[in-house]
C-alpha cells in the first residue's frame, strides 16, 4: 500500500537531476544504517561502568547487535552502552537517527512513524523513552531575576483504561473543581533564559519549596503575581520579591518587574502542544523537555544530542515499562 507521503515522493522524484539522483541514493543507503547510529552510541559512551553493580572492572565479551558487549568482574553479569538506559532493548537501531530528527523538527506520532517507517505504536514509545534524556537536563540554578507562573490544568487520561469517576461540581464552586482532576505546571524562567518547569500534583507552599527552594540563587529577586501562595513561599524561602497585580490591569513595576518573559514562554508551549490534541497528564513532563529543548536550541535540537542524553539516563527503566 502506498502512502500519501510515497506517492507525494514519487511525483517529485522524476523531477531529480543526476546530482540530486545522487544525493537520494546516499539518504536512502545511511536511512536504515545500524552501524553509524552502533558506531556514534559507542564513541559517546565515555566510561564502562557495570550498570547492575557500578563496578568499573570488566572483559570485553564479544558483539551482538553490532554493539560491544561487556562482563563485569565483580557480578558477573553482561551489559553494553544501553543496558538499563531508556534505549536498552528497542529494536530497529538504524532509524534511531532519523526519529531523533522528527523529535528535533517537533513532528507528530503517525507524520515521524511514517517518516521512518515504524508503527504508530513504536513512534510513540520511542518518542517517550528518547525524551527521558531531556527530563534530566533541567536548569539547576536559576539568577537574578527569576519570573514564575503557574497554570492549572484538567487531568487528561488519554490512553489511560481506568479513567476515575468524577463528581458532579456543586452550586458555587469554581466550575472546574469537582469536575475535573486538576494538575498545575510551574514555570520559572531567569532573564539568562534558564528555565526550569515542573508538573506538580497539587500546588503549595510546600511543592514551591520542594522545587524552587534550592535552584533560586539567594541574592536572586523572584517575580510572580501578587497569590498568598507566593508570598507565603517567600517567608519561608527568604528571597527578594517583587510582585504585580495583573488583575488591576498592573503588568511591569519599576522597569524590571515583569513576568512577560515567562509568560511568553507558556504561551509558546501551550500552542506548540495543540498539534498533538491532547497530551495525557502522566506524559506531560517530556512535552514540557522537549519544548524546554527546542526552545533552548531555537527550534533546531541537535538529533544526536537526543539519542546521547537517553543512553547517558540509566536506572529509569521501570519508570518506561508502560511505554
Ligand atoms: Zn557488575
Amino acid at each position: 500500500m502506498k502512502t500519501k507521503i510515497l506517492k507525494r515522493f514519487e511525483q517529485q522524484i522524476n523531477q531529480f537531476n543526476t546530482c540530486e539522483y545522487k544525493a537520494l541514493k546516499t539518504i536512502i543507503k545511511n536511512f536504515d544504517d545500524k552501524k553509524m547510529v552502533a558506531n556514534l552510541l559507542e564513541t559517546s559512551y565515555e566510561k564502562v561502568v557495570c550498570p547492575h553493580c557500578g563496578e568499573d572492572k570488566y572483559y570485553k565479551w564479544g558483539r551482538q547487535n553490532d554493539l560491544q558487549r561487556y562482563k563485569c568482574k565483580e557480578c558477573n553479569r553482561t551489559f553494553n552502552c544501553l543496558s538499563k538506559t531508556p534505549l536498552a532493548r528497542l529494536r530497529k537501531k538504524g532509524r534511531w537517527l532519523n526519529y531523533s530528527k522528527c523529535l528535533a523538527e517537533g513532528l507528530t506520532v503517525r507524520y515521524s512513524g511514517e517518516l521512518c517507517g515504524v508503527s504508530k505504536t513504536t513512534s510513540f514509545r520511542w518518542r517517550h523513552r528518547f525524551l527521558v534524556g531531556s527530563n534530566e537536563y533541567k536548569t539547576t540554578e536559576l539568577n537574578g531575576i527569576v519570573e514564575t507562573i503557574d497554570f492549572t490544568i484538567p487531568k487528561n487520561y488519554k490512553g489511560s483504561r481506568n479513567i476515575p469517576k468524577l463528581s458532579k461540581h456543586k452550586k458555587g464552586e469554581d466550575k472546574l473543581s469537582g469536575i475535573y482532576d486538576n494538575v498545575s505546571i510551574l514555570f520559572s524562567r531567569d532573564r539568562n533564559r534558564n528555565m526550569y518547569d515542573s508538573v506538580v500534583e497539587k500546588l503549595s507552599v510546600n511543592s514551591l519549596r520542594d522545587n524552587l527552594k534550592y535552584i533560586l540563587a539567594k541574592d536572586s529577586l523572584f517575580c510572580s503575581i501578587n497569590s498568598n501562595l507566593y508570598r507565603d513561599f517567600i517567608k519561608i524561602s527568604k528571597r527578594r520579591h517583587g510582585y504585580i497585580d495583573i488583575e488591576k490591569g498592573e503588568y511591569v513595576k519599576k522597569d524590571i518587574v515583569h513576568i512577560n518573559n515567562v509568560i511568553r514562554y507558556s504561551r509558546g508551549l501551550f500552542i506548540w502542544m495543540i498539534r498533538f490534541r491532547g497530551v495525557a497528564t502522566k506524559y506531560l513532563f517530556n512535552y514540557l523537555s522537549w519544548f524546554r529543548d527546542l526552545e533552548e536550541f531555537d527550534m533546531n535540537i541537535p538529533s544526536k544530542d537526543i539519542l546521547i542524553r537517553a543512553m547517558t539516563i540509566t536506572n529509569k527503566l521501570q519508570l518506561l515499562t508502560q511505554t
